[in-house]
């Protein structure tokens, strides 16, 4: 009864002031304050496209996949620029997963996970991932930034020391920022630099060697081998954050330390759902057990935020059973990357990185970068160009990301938009 009634009226829109259904035009909060504030905000606004470095959105009115539709037209996209890179965002088993983990489950516990909100899927998700990567346990967070907020305050002390990559990912650096512990920021990949870093670092109780396991700009695979032998030599530990590689990177997937024969060698990783598993949202820290256990205690991010939503959960929870059960989808497509990077070598190109899906166009100067990235787009090929402050001076570039859903006249086509636009703009003879 009620609920038939409720719903009669919010879908004729009814239900008169206060009630938050109405259609009327935005309210300008008014004021001395509110109007000094927007002044400051719009001048702002206008320095940011001045300095030529507004994100603009582009809306899709598709489902996430190879081929996409753009709002107000823009049918039959192709799409090279989604971390979607084992094409399980719109796989039809995630997707049913999700809407019967939504029907069993509800659409959201309205709760942090200590009072209310834990069902058994989050406790199954979080063994499973534990299993995946071969660790004692698994802990779930809202986002993989949230994992990242929440594990360096928790484990570091003043007494301690972080070293970090000094290209890690944003999401790390905060989280460094929110610890107490002793910073080192090495250079990107210098195992030179991180050695020196170690040895002054051995002045304090514990040592934490922070990366990304692949860098997401450069395509480049973090040289783990390395970085876990001088872990030993100085008796440290190592973190890695897998988010471009969980699910792809080595022969099963399980990510860069599988690739580069180290599982044994790193402590913790902390990765995402929302990128090659199923694309919905969530991340996670796996290692350790009682250091999982010490996070569910400590971690804020994971103390004070919602849990994740039974659906979210149950895309992810389809998406590692697919991958449990085979290699194939990673297989293909580590074929296709090496099809895409060998053609774009053959014709010319220099690609960034190393047979990783991230496959940076190094083209150097912004503006080509940006008019080749639109006229690529006017081919029905969608891929970003990137430059200065997201990468350095004179390296702007097209970031390409293959998915294993792309066929491989997809990626010809790509490479032929590529050819031809690198004609015209005179990135090649
Ligand atoms: N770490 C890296 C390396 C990333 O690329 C990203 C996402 O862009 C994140 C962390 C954050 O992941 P999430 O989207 O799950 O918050």
């Amino acid at each position: 009864m009620w609920r038939g009634a409720a719903w009669r009226l919010l879908r004729a829109g009814g239900g008169g002031a206060g009630t938050g259904t109405g259609t009327g035009t935005p309210r300008a909060a008014s004021g001395t304050a509110a109007a000094q504030l927007r002044r400051r905000l719009e001048s702002e606004l206008e320095d940011i496209r001045g300095a030529g470095t507004w994100k603009s959105e582009r809306v899709i009115a598709s489902r996430q996949g190879p081929h996409l539709r753009l709002a107000g037209g823009g049918a039959g996209i192709l799409n090279f620029c989604a971390n979607n890179y084992l094409g399980l965002s719109s796989h039809p088993e995630v997707i049913r997963a999700a809407v019967e983990a939504l029907e069993k489950f509800g659409a959201g516990l309205s709760s942090v996970r200590f009072i209310c909100g834990t069902q058994s899927i989050h406790k199954d998700l979080e063994e499973k991932i534990a299993r995946f990567h071969q660790r004692e346990d698994a802990i779930l967070y809202a986002s993989c930034f949230d994992a990242n907020a929440g594990i360096f305050e928790a484990l570091l002390t003043p007494e301690d020391a972080v070293l970090s990559d000094e290209l890690n990912h944003a999401s790390i650096i905060d989280g460094i920022r929110l610890c107490k512990a002793n910073k080192y920021r090495y250079k990107h990949m210098d195992m030179q630099d991180l050695e020196a870093k170690l040895q002054d670092a051995q002045k304090h109780r514990l040592r934490l060697v922070a990366t990304d396991g692949a860098f997401s700009m450069d395509g480049d695979i973090a040289p783990l081998r390395e970085i876990c032998q001088l872990a030993q030599k100085y008796d440290a530990l190592v973190f890695i954050d897998e988010c471009h590689a969980t699910g792809f990177l080595g022969p099963n997937g399980r990510g860069t330390d599988e690739l580069l024969g180290v599982m044994d060698k790193v402590t913790i990783i902390n990765s995402t759902l929302g990128k090659a598993l199923g694309g919905a949202a969530g991340g996670y820290t796996t290692g350790p057990k009682p250091l999982i256990d010490l996070l569910r205690q400590r971690s804020r991010p994971y103390l004070f935020s919602n849990s994740l939503p039974p659906a979210v959960v149950g895309c992810a929870s389809k998406a590692l059973d697919l991958l449990m059960e085979s290699n194939a989808i990673a297989q293909s497509m580590a074929a296709k990357t090496q099809r895409f990077r060998s053609k774009m070598t053959a014709a010319g190109f220099t690609i960034s990185g190393k047979d990783h899906p991230i496959c940076p166009v190094m083209l150097g100067d912004a503006r080509l970068a940006a008019v080749m990235a639109e006229d690529m787009l006017n081919r029905g090929i969608y891929v970003i160009g990137f430059s200065y402050p997201v990468v350095p001076k004179g390296k702007a570039r097209i970031r390409v990301q293959i998915s294993a859903v792309h066929s491989d006249e997809d990626i010809d086509r790509c490479v032929e938009a590529f050819t031809e636009v690198g004609r015209k703009h005179g990135a090649l003879p």
